[in-house]
């Protein structure tokens, strides 16, 4: 009973959990040990035995809204010392999922990103069209000469038409879940501050420097010890996402404010940027990859391990679209830079309904953590 009301199991909950890579939840015999060990837990709401036993009793809709389920960097701790032999970490990352689908916006889109047999289809619909723009262009087949990739798909009427909308798009939408994710996790706090008032006391800065200062530093990750590998691969992917946002960003403006024509060449600083950015991607995505085949009791699902093979295709066929070009090999550079729009258009759509969603909702339960101690 629960408040004076019988609980109510969701059992397609606990199946769908068990299913995602939580297939120890029902070891779990409440000792506690997971929340004393866990380096991230806080004593005034400690985590993750409470959620063990929620997810047990099936409680989807108060676990989706649980702020905890996300500050936990499923670094394993918990596992190592659990008598039982579960492991809380990736029982929350399984909740993760739920919670993920839970605020997609629209579902029809998350369903495509989520289940393997789509995969295909997410890839051929941007090869058609790129290929479309291609035709439209003149450039298909792309003519003879100097290898460039804007003379196949033009950067402003074949890139840009497509990433410009398709990033509102995913952007709009991704807000619209957020904002639900929001008033869901603070719907328990008593006294809210307006926004004004936080801005006025210089509250609100004072949370989002410390949040950011904690992403980019992986200060949270450094606590963990049970998987400490990890720090490295996820602090490689991080800064080679941002080194490639701020070229993107440069080339953008190069391109439409002074009207260089891209691509830089190759000892310009912007392009080595680029170039280190990509290394540092595929060294990340790798060593995640390799980390997470050789630890024989993670989970090995499609939601678990798709994220990380369309990273690696993002920056395997970047760099091979790269080398092909400089040894002229003209049929090989272009097909690969086809393949390369092609990941990047997934990897664009896995951003709000897959794993990669863990950037805006774990910045966001951080935020609210420190948010809700001000308030
Ligand atoms: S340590 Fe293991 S058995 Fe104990 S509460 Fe945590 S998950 Fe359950
Ligand atoms: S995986 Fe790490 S962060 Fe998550 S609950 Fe366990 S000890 Fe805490």
């Amino acid at each position: 009973m629960a408040n004076g009301r019988l609980v109510e199991p969701d059992l397609k909950f606990i199946d769908g959990v068990i299913e995602l890579g939580g297939s120890s939840l029902k070891k779990c015999f409440q000792c506690a040990t997971c929340s004393v060990v866990c380096p991230l837990s806080s004593e005034d709401d400690p985590f993750p035995r409470k959620q063990m036993i929620m997810a047990q009793w099936g409680q989807k809709e108060a676990l989706i809204k649980d702020k905890n389920i996300w500050l936990c960097h499923q670094c394993q701790d918990c596992s190592a010392y659990c008598p039982r032999g579960a492991r809380p970490g990736d029982v929350l990352g399984a909740i993760r999922a739920f919670a993920i689908e839970k605020y997609a916006t629209p579902k029809w889109l998350a369903k495509l990103v989520r289940e393997p047999k789509y995969l295909p289809l997410l890839f051929i619909v941007p090869i058609i069209l790129f290929l479309f723009i291609a035709l439209l262009n003149g450039t298909l087949p792309p003519k003879a000469g100097e290898i460039r990739p804007s003379h196949f798909i033009p950067d402003t009427t074949g890139l840009d038409l497509v990433f410009v909308p398709l990033s509102i798009l995913l952007g709009v939408a991704l807000f619209k879940s957020l904002s639900r994710f929001w008033k869901d996790i603070s719907a328990g706090l008593v006294e809210k501050p307006s926004a004004y008032q936080m801005l006025l006391k210089g509250g609100w800065w004072g949370i989002l420097f410390s949040t950011a200062k904690e992403i980019l530093s992986h200060a949270r990750f450094r606590k963990c010890g049970a998987s400490a590998n990890r720090t490295v691969p996820h602090f490689l992917l991080l800064w080679s996402f941002i080194g490639l946002f701020i070229v993107t960003g440069i080339g953008f403006v190069a391109e439409y404010i002074f009207h260089i024509e891209l691509p830089f060449p190759m000892t310009n600083p912007v392009k080595l940027l680029a170039n280190v950015s990509a290394v540092a991607l595929i060294l990340g995505a790798l060593m995640i990859l390799i980390n997470r085949l050789q630890d024989k009791d993670a989970p090995k699902t499609y939601w678990d391990l798709s994220l990380i093979w369309i990273i690696l295709a993002v920056g395997v066929t970047g760099a091979l679209a790269e080398i092909f070009k400089l040894v002229e090999m003209a049929f090989w550079a272009y097909g690969f830079y086809l393949l390369h729009l092609a990941s990047v258009f997934v990897l664009f759509l896995y951003l709000p309904y897959s794993k990669f969603a863990h950037l805006a909702y774990r910045t966001l339960a951080m935020v609210y953590e420190k948010y809700s101690s001000k308030a």
